[in-house]
C-alpha cells in the first residue's frame, strides 16, 4: 500500500506538467490501453484489494520474514529507478506512446544502459509484490501485468522512436539493452 502511494506521488507532478506540452505524434491504441489497464490491475488494483479484503484467502500460504525483507528492498529499488526515469525523461514523458513538441532523445542516467528503465522498475515492483504478498494470486499478478504491458509495447515504442529519430535511435539501440543492463 505504501508502494502504491509513493508510486503515485512520484508520477503525479509529471502527469500535471505533461498536460502543458503539445503532442505532435502518437501510437495510442486499444491494445495499448488494454495493456496499461492490465498493468494497473495486476500491480495496484488486485494487490490493494487483497490487502484490504484478504480475498482470495484460499490462495494464501505462510508469510516468511526474509521474503518480506527481500520484497521491500526490491520495491524500494523499483521506486528509486521509477523516480530517476521520470526526472531524466522530464518533459518528454508520456503515459502512452507519444512524441511531444521538441521531443529530445534521452540517453543519460539509466537510459545510458537500457532503453526501458521505467519498465525495469515495473518488473522490480512485480517481483517485489510477489515476495511481499504470500498469496498465489495477488503475489504474482504484478509480474503478469508487467509482462502484458512490456510485450504489448516495447516493439511498438522502439519502432515509433526509430521513425522519429532514425539513425540516432538505431545507434542508441546498438549500444544499449532493453530492460536488464548488459543482458536483455
Ligand atoms: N520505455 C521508456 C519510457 C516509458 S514512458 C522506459 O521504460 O523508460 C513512454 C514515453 O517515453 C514514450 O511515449 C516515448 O515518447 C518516450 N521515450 C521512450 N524512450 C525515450 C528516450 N530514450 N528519450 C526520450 N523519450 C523517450
Amino acid at each position: 500500500m505504501i508502494g502504491i502511494v509513493v508510486w503515485y506521488a512520484i508520477r503525479y507532478p509529471f502527469e500535471r506538467r505533461a498536460k502543458r506540452v503539445r503532442i505532435v505524434s502518437h501510437r495510442r491504441s486499444g491494445l495499448d490501453r488494454l495493456a496499461l489497464a492490465s498493468a494497473l490491475f495486476g500491480l495496484a488494483i488486485l494487490p490493494a484489494f487483497y490487502v484490504v479484503t484478504g480475498i482470495p484467502r484460499a490462495a494464501d500460504y505462510p508469510a516468511r520474514s526474509w521474503a518480506i525483507f527481500v520484497g521491500a528492498l526490491m520495491f524500494a529499488l523499483a521506486m528509486w529507478i521509477f523516480r530517476r526515469t521520470h526526472k531524466e525523461l522530464g518533459r518528454n514523458w508520456s503515459v502512452t506512446l507519444e512524441i511531444r513538441d521538441r521531443h529530445e532523445l534521452v540517453c543519460e542516467g539509466p537510459y545510458a544502459l537500457i532503453r526501458h528503465p521505467m519498465y525495469t522498475s515495473f518488473l522490480l515492483m512485480g517481483l517485489g509484490q510477489a515476495f511481499l504478498l504470500s498469496n498465489w494470486i495477488a503475489g504474482p499478478a504484478g509480474i503478469v501485468g508487467f509482462v502484458v504491458l512490456f510485450f504489448a509495447r516495447a516493439d511498438k515504442e522502439e519502432r515509433m522512436m526509430l521513425e522519429i529519430f532514425g539513425s540516432r535511435y538505431r545507434d542508441y539501440m546498438g549500444r544499449t539493452k532493453r530492460i536488464i543492463p548488459y543482458l536483455y
